[in-house]
This record gives C-alpha cells, sequence and structure tokens, in this order.
C-alpha cells in the first residue's frame, strides 16, 4: 500500500541530481504523512551524493532540513493533526530503549538510528529524504514548528539549527560568557543568531571581514579576519567557548591559545583528513577539546520553541528544483548567504 510521489535524486555518485518517483510506505498505526513545503540544502548532502563519505545507497534523495504541513495521521498518533506546522531532521527512527534514547540524546543512539535518507529503515526499506513532495515519519521523530518562524526559514534549523544549539546549550553559552563561532557559513550563521538570543558575548572569527556587516546584524559584537596573523596574539586566552563550524583542518594550537582556563574548543564540522595538536595547548589552561553532532528530539524542539520566541530563522534563498545542482557547486564554492532551500512545490 505505498503511495509514489515526486523527489529529486542522484541516480549514482558522479551524476547530477534528476527527477524522479520514489515510494512512501502507507501511513502506520504512529505515523505522520507530511506535505513537505520546503527542504534545506545541507553540506552533507552534497558529501553523501558524491559518496565522499563512502557507504552511499543509491538512487539518493537527499535532504535533512524538511519542514511541511500534517496531511494524514496514523490512528495511533496523539502529538498532531492535520494542518500543523511540522519539521524532520536528520534521522526518523532509533532503537527508543538504549540509554542514550531513553535520555532524549537519540543522534547518539548506541544501536544505531536511523537517517532520514542513505539509510536503511527498521523495515529494511530504504530510506529517502526532504527532496521530495511527501515523507512518512514516526510522530516521535516529527518536530513541532512554532507560527513565530516562516516554514522556508524554519527548515534549515532542523540541522544547521540544532547543530549548533546544542553545544552552545551544552556548555553554557549565555550572560556573562564569551562565545567565539568560527566560520560564518550555513552552520556559524545561526550559531551567531542563538549564542547572541541566549545572552551570550559573540565574537566572529572568518577568514576575511567580507561577512563584517552580516555578523554584526546577526548579534555579534566581534568580528576578526584570522587571515590576519594579529587577531591570534590580540585574542589570546578570550573565550569561555569557541565552536568550530569549519570542515577544514585548522591550526587547533592556535585556536586553543585563544581560550580562557577551563574553555572548550567544540568541532561540530568534521575535517577530512585526522587532525594533530600539541597536548601542551590543553594542559597550559585545563582546556578541552570536544565535539557534538546534532540533537536529540526533545532539545530540538526546544530550539524550535527557543528560535520562534526570539525570531530566529536561517537567512535563505529560496530556489526551485532545478537549480539544485547549480546550488551544490555554489555551496562548496561557498557563494550562498546562507543556506539554500528547495521550493518543493517545484519538484
Ligand atoms: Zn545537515
Ligand atoms: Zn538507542
Amino acid at each position: 500500500m505505498t503511495t509514489t510521489v515526486s523527489a529529486y535524486a542522484a541516480p549514482s555518485a558522479a551524476a547530477p541530481l534528476e527527477r524522479t518517483t520514489i515510494p512512501r510506505r502507507a501511513v502506520r498505526e504512529h505515523d505522520v504523512l507530511i506535505d513537505i513545503k520546503f527542504a534545506g540544502i545541507c553540506h552533507s548532502d552534497i558529501h553523501q551524493v558524491r559518496d565522499e563519505w563512502g557507504g552511499a545507497k543509491f538512487p539518493m534523495v537527499p535532504g535533512h532540513e524538511i519542514a511541511g504541513i500534517v496531511t494524514e495521521v496514523g490512528p495511533g498518533v496523539t502529538k498532531y493533526a492535520v494542518g500543523d506546522r511540522v519539521g524532520v531532521g536528520c534521522f526518523v527512527d532509533s532503537c527508543r530503549e538504549c540509554e542514550n534514547c531513553l535520555a532524549g540524546d537519540e543522534q547518539y543512539c548506541l544501536n544505531g538510528g536511523t537517517g532520514t535518507y542513505n539509510a536503511t529503515g527498521r523495515d529494511g526499506e530504504p530510506t529517502y529524504g526532504g527532496y521530495s513532495t511527501h515523507i512518512v515519519v514516526d510522530e516521535h521523530f516529527v518536530l513541532r514548528i512554532p507560527e513565530g518562524v516562516e516554514l522556508d526559514a524554519a527548515a534549515p534549523l532542523l540541522c544547521a539549527g540544532i547543530t549548533l544549539y546544542s553545544p552552545l546549550k551544552h556548555w553554557n553559552a549565555g550572560p556573562g560568557k564569551k562565545v567565539a563561532i568560527v566560520g560564518m557559513g550555513g552552520l556559524g550563521h545561526m550559531g551567531v543568531k542563538i549564542a547572541a538570543a541566549l545572552g551570550a558575548e559573540v565574537t566572529v572569527l572568518s577568514q576575511s571581514l567580507r561577512k563584517q556587516d552580516d555578523a554584526k546584524r546577526f548579534g555579534a559584537e566581534h568580528y576578526h579576519a584570522t587571515s590576519d596573523e594579529s587577531t591570534f596574539e590580540q585574542l589570546a586566552g578570550t573565550f569561555d567557548l569557541i565552536v568550530n563550524t569549519v570542515s577544514a583542518n585548522l591550526d587547533l594550537d592556535a585556536y586553543l591559545a585563544l581560550l580562557r582556563v577551563d574553555g572548550t574548543l567544540v568541532n561540530v564540522g568534521a575535517p577530512e583528513h585526522p587532525v594533530s595538536l600539541n597536548v601542551f595547548s590543553l594542559i597550559g589552561g585545563r582546556r578541552s577539546l570536544a565535539g557534538s553532532m546534532i540533537g536529540g528530539i526533545r532539545e530540538t524542539q526546544e530550539m524550535l520553541d527557543f528560535c520562534a520566541e526570539h525570531g530566529l530563522g536561517a537567512e535563505i534563498e529560496v530556489i526551485s528544483a532545478d537549480r539544485i545542482n547549480e546550488a551544490y557547486d555554489r555551496v562548496v564554492a561557498s557563494d550562498v548567504r546562507y543556506r539554500f532551500v528547495i521550493d518543493t512545490a517545484t519538484i
């Protein structure tokens, strides 16, 4: 009893994405059928479509920044009704019984969560993501998008937003804390907005001064170019928390030196090559080097509610589906301010 819906898929790693059709399962007891309105383009879509992380399954329908409207609910659904504004992020299932799932950290499921796309569901069927007109998801993994944020600007919150919100909350960004965001792309610009709304004093560390005006508009108080060596002398020992959104290999010793005693450098971007550092960079100030990956369902809902309350959405460029391949090239070239969002009515 599957239905066939329109989608954009990559047929293989080397090929451009093209229009196709995919099956969506019939709504089960606890499922919600979502009419997708917008889907964000995340850099990880490109890595996976191009099989740069390995394990790619084709045809692949990317998209894990999904915003839409509920059009049908299963008989056991209690959280959602037809007409509700909802979102889906990076995963659509998990074991729900390991200690991490029980703690609300489904993103760290010990038995392996099910990715929204490029994964195999617990029913053995491939999962397909948001570059499509509809998706069927268990209500536990569906988020409510409050009225305070538009659906198109909300879509990128489901990955980029929570990827920054989770570490900012975990490491207590707030009043009296100095927070630096390294890189101001799709992830970084949300980091600036959220950290500023949490009350922290925000500094952007970016290669050039090109985005300085935008950063100030998003709530940053300071902005420094990392291409200027005096930046590292000037800011030594300054920050309580640095969130690194850049996926290139950075000089970690140089960035760790910007932390105060007990400061933490958190990585949310993943460099292609292993990193190296001088351990004295940690010892010399009881500093920590850490990582963080998206967030659990409960925290993602908290993030959406927080963004709506503070009027925060992503800065977006809405495109039609026939421009996805062009958009991919522009994301790789960092030529987007700050997130592409597909209008799925054009699929
Ligand atoms: Zn993503
Ligand atoms: Zn689990």
